[in-house]
This record gives C-alpha cells, sequence and structure tokens, in this order.
C-alpha cells in the first residue's frame, strides 16, 4: 500500500479529525461527493438523478458506532431516510452496513435491527436493502444475515469483492439474489485476496461474466473504470443479455458525465449516494481510492476556514496515528478490535 494510500487511510480513521468535521458539516468540498445530512438534501439529489434516468442508492454514513444507543440511533436514520424515498415516490433504495448497525458488539441487536429494516423496507414496493460488504473478517456476518433474511425475503442482496480468491464461491452460492460486482476497497493480506491491478481486474472481469451468464436476478457492475463498463457493453451484446438483466453503477460525484451518458445509451444505472454528518472518513477513502480525486474539491478544501478546523489538527493527529498504527498492525497477535481499527477502510 502506498504512502499517500496509507496517509488518507490514516485521516479517515481518524477519530477527533471525524468527530470535528462532524462538527464542521459536509460543505468543505465533500459536499461534491456527499450528498448533504438534511432530509430534503437527500430527496432533492435522488429526484434529479431520477430525472436523468437515474436510480440511487442511499448509504448513511456512519463511521463510528460503539454502542447500543448509537446502533438504534443509525437504524432510525435508516428507516427515516427509506420513508422518505417511499413517500416521495422516488426510484431509489438503500446500501446498509452491518458494522453500523451494532454487529461488532451484539449480534442480536445487528440482527434485529436489520430484520425491522428489511421488513419495512418489504412494505415500501418490496424496496431493496442491499449489505455493503466491509473487510473480510466481516464478511461472515454478511452471509450468516443473508441466509437468514433470504428464505423470507426477496428484496435483499449483497456485493461480491472480486479481490477475493473466495469471490466465486460467494457468486455461486447465490445466483438468486440481486448482487453487486466491485473490485473491493480494503486493505486485505495476500493469503485471501489479489494485490495487483492486473489481477484484480482480470478476476473481476471473469466474475461479471461468469454471473451475467448464470444469475438468476438483477446484477449490478459497479465501477467507474471505462475499460470494464465497455467490455461488459461488448459482451453483453455478444451473448445477447438483454439490458434489463443488469446495470452499471457509480459513486455520487465521480464521472457524472459518463454515468448520464451510459443512461442516456439505455442502461440501467444507479448512483451510490452518501448522505449524512460521518462524511470526513468516507470522503478520506475516496483520495485513499485515487488521490487524483482531489482536484474534485480541492478549492473548497483549502478554504482558510477548513483549514483552520482541521489542518493542525490532520497532520499532528495523522503522523502520530501512522507511527502508532503501523506498529500495532504488524504485530501478530493483535486483538480482533485492534486489527479492525488498523485496517477498516470503506
Ligand atoms: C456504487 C459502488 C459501490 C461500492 N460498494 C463497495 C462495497 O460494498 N464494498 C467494497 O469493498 N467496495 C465497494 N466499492 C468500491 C470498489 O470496490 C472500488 O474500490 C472502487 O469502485 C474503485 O475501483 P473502480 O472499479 O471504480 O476503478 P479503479 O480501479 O479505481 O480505476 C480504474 C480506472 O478507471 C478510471 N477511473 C477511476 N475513477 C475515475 C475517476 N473518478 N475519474 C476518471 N477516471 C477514473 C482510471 O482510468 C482508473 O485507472 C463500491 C464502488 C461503487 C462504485
Amino acid at each position: 500500500m502506498g504512502l499517500v494510500k496509507n496517509f488518507f487511510i490514516a485521516l479517515s480513521n481518524n477519530t477527533f479529525l471525524n468527530t470535528t468535521a462532524k462538527k464542521v458539516g459536509p460543505s468543505l468540498g465533500a459536499n461534491k461527493v456527499v450528498a448533504g445530512n438534511q432530509l430534503p438534501d437527500i430527496v432533492r439529489t435522488i429526484k434529479r438523478l431520477n430525472e436523468k434516468n437515474i436510480a440511487g442508492t442511499v448509504d448513511i454514513l456512519g463511521e463510528f458506532v460503539h454502542n447500543r444507543q448509537e446502533a438504534i440511533d443509525a437504524k432510525n436514520e435508516i428507516l427515516e431516510v427509506m420513508k422518505v424515498l417511499h413517500e416521495n415516490n422516488l426510484d431509489a433504495h438503500m446500501s446498509i452496513k452491518l458494522s453500523q448497525l451494532g454487529i461488532e458488539f451484539d449480534r442480536a441487536l445487528a440482527y434485529d435491527n436489520v430484520y425491522e429494516i428489511v421488513n419495512t423496507a418489504k412494505s415500501y414496493n418490496n424496496m431493496h436493502i442491499n449489505f455493503d460488504t466491509e473487510k473480510y473478517d466481516s464478511l461472515f456476518d454478511v452471509t450468516q444475515t443473508l441466509d437468514r433474511l433470504k428464505s423470507e425475503f426477496t428484496n435483499v442482496g449483497t456485493v461480491i469483492q472480486a479481490y477475493l480468491f473466495k469471490a466465486d464461491v460467494l457468486l455461486d452460492k447465490y445466483p438468486d439474489l440481486r448482487l453487486r460486482l466491485v473490485k473491493g476497497a480494503y486493505k486485505e493480506s495476500p493469503h485471501i485476496a489479489y494485490q495487483t491491478k492486473d489481477e484484480i481486474d482480470q478476476n473481476y472481469i471473469r466474475l461479471i461474466e461468469k454471473r451475467l451468464l448464470q444469475a438468476k436476478n438483477f446484477t449490478s457492475i459497479a465501477t467507474h473504470d471505462h475499460n470494464i463498463i465497455n467490455h461488459v457493453k461488448a459482451f453483453a451484446e455478444e451473448h445477447h443479455i438483454d439490458k434489463s438483466k443488469f446495470e452499471f453503477q457509480m459513486l455520487y460525484g465521480f464521472r457524472t458525465e459518463l454515468a448520464e451518458q451510459i443512461a442516456k445509451e439505455g442502461y440501467h444505472f444507479t448512483i451510490y449516494v452518501p448522505y449524512g454528518d460521518d462524511w470526513f472518513g468516507y470522503f478520506m477513502r475516496r483520495l485513499a481510492e485515487r488521490p487524483q480525486n482531489l482536484t474534485l474539491a480541492f478549492k473548497e478544501f483549502v478554504k482558510p476556514k477548513t483549514l483552520a478546523v482541521l489542518g493542525g489538527a490532520a497532520v499532528v493527529g495523522t503522523l502520530l496515528g501512522l507511527i502508532r498504527k503501523k506498529s500495532k498492525c504488524n504485530k501478530q497477535n493483535e486483538t480482533k478490535s485492534q486489527h479492525q481499527r488498523c485496517i477498516k477502510t470503506l
């Protein structure tokens, strides 16, 4: 992992910076990639997308959930947004993370939270609920939860991370579920995941092709990579795979023109729309993924007000954090929670 990537990942995990940024609000350049923190913001954003024949999948940002009340608050916020999407008749669904709903400290509570969300979504015209995938060590939680829910609900699905050696197993396990296919955003060990861009791209393409040929449900191909997108278009045409069977997805604020052009070509398209106060970690991870993303927001990000609040703390916090994290992550016998703090990324 490069130094620049490490730098932004360290920023994303810095509790002090996340808390401070939360108070300042998502108006520091991050508003280009986060759709606000008030309900009217999300309604306005999704409406604008829908007018362009683009659907939305809403992610309520939440970085640090440590106790029951925070997990319940996160669930209530998700329910509130779902209600607003439904009442406004918007073409949108939800992307949720089990970590946000308490799975790291109370599995029963997390399941109750998820169940309430999925059950409520069912009553909203079977609104889809996607379980985003996070670190590999939380993957079992996702599959276990899905396995419990999928006999009762048809509005659940998850994400396949192509960098995982195990991706095929998951793909084969869920041909009947709606799935999103991604390259994968977390730092994983070479024992469980491909490390180079070439290997990951190749496996991604192979999995997409396999899925498109065998799927019994809708497939979302979530990437900003025009080479992959062009490959998928050609493959679908060659194999007579109807456009109704799959879609492309991108993150809000990235490659907007390309997204709109693809939607105009008649492909289904969904934009992943992050919403809420906890914008800082998400924003830093997008910079870690692609430092060129800095140009998206650079002018606003370096406004004096922003720098005054975050600048000094960022430098000191990050350097200290990097040093501490490096030594922690390097320890072979680290505890699960240390390990998660070290490497949590998306
Ligand atoms: C909708 C959505 C949902 C996701 N959900 C998850 C999830 O649940 N779990 C998970 O682990 N990961 C998730 N991810 C992240 C994903 O795994 C990748 O980390 C992320 O999408 C970066 O990979 P990429 O395929 O977009 O292209 P990259 O490999 O980052 O880029 C490939 C090439 O595409 C071009 N490109 C990329 N971005 C841009 C840009 N902004 N402007 C111009 N050119 C560009 C460049 O030529 C670049 O070299 C999600 C991604 C999306 C889009």
